[in-house]
């Protein structure tokens, strides 16, 4: 017999195993990102049966087997159900989970992580602000964490901190217009900048407290996608149904 241990976290996937167990990726605050077999999850009057679910926030007891963990019980505090209630909503909820499955491993310190995508799904839920500036804020704040976001406070070239009108993603950071001679630069937006400066220092719990203007949104939106685009070589699964679903 393994030993037993509680840990707090988010399931990020389930796969179904044989016909009745399930193997689930939770992201949790003591481990960092852990597979774990669910068994007889799948069974319809299952404990686990709804939290081996994705979304699903709480305590998950675990028995540590030879070379797997085990869930024993689980306690769950979220589901986010109210996120099915949009299909938008829902398919972003899928790419925070599985850009967090991408960037997190197992023993590595994944709090701040964890915290963001609780903090993303919940504004994805509100209807205060929209879906697009939640992804954005997202990626940002993910990028930041993992220690690839990029410089926005001064100029990446004399590290002056005024006039920052340009950014270049290729340099991952702003200019001034005296140092942007030469580099592949975008003009880039008072408000566009103060919003990303914001993303990056802000505590996570106060991400989703602003709103843009449409015209700084689809700045700040392209700015994201361009940077991701150069910085992050994986093709997400939900990306492609979300850019489906924009298509039609
Ligand atoms: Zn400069």
């Amino acid at each position: 017999m393994g030993q037993s241990v509680i840990v707090t976290g988010m399931v990020l996937n389930t796969m179904p195993i044989s016909e009745y167990d399930k193997r689930i990726t939770i992201l949790t605050k003591e481990k960092g990102k852990i597979t774990a077999f669910a068994r007889g999850a799948r069974r319809p009057n299952s404990q686990l049966l709804a939290a081996t679910n994705p979304f699903s926030f709480g305590e998950f007891e675990l028995f540590e087997g030879k070379s797997s963990y085990n869930v024993s019980k689980a306690t769950i505090h979220n589901y986010f159900r109210d996120l099915a209630l949009d299909v938008d909503a829902a398919y972003l909820g899928f790419y925070f989970l599985e850009f967090a499955d991408y960037f997190c491993q197992e023993n590595n310190d994944e709090k701040e992580m964890l915290k963001l995508l609780y903090q993303s799904l919940r504004a994805l839920e509100k209807e205060t602000i929209s879906n697009e500036l939640v992804r954005a804020v997202f990626e940002l704040k993910a990028m930041t964490i993992n220690g690839e976001g990029p410089s926005v406070f001064s100029c990446m070239h004399c590290h002056s901190t005024e006039n920052l009108d340009y950014f270049s993603v290729w340099r991952g950071g702003i200019f001034c217009p005296e140092c942007k001679h030469g580099q592949k630069t975008r003009k880039i937006h008072e408000s566009t900048r103060y919003a990303m400066q914001y993303v990056i220092s802000s505590k996570i719990e106060k991400l989703y407290t602003f709103q843009l203007s449409d015209e700084v949104l689809q700045e700040f939106k392209k700015i994201m996608k361009d940077y991701l685009h150069t910085y992050v070589k994986h093709s997400f699964k939900s990306l492609q149904i979300i850019d489906e679903l924009v298509l039609k």
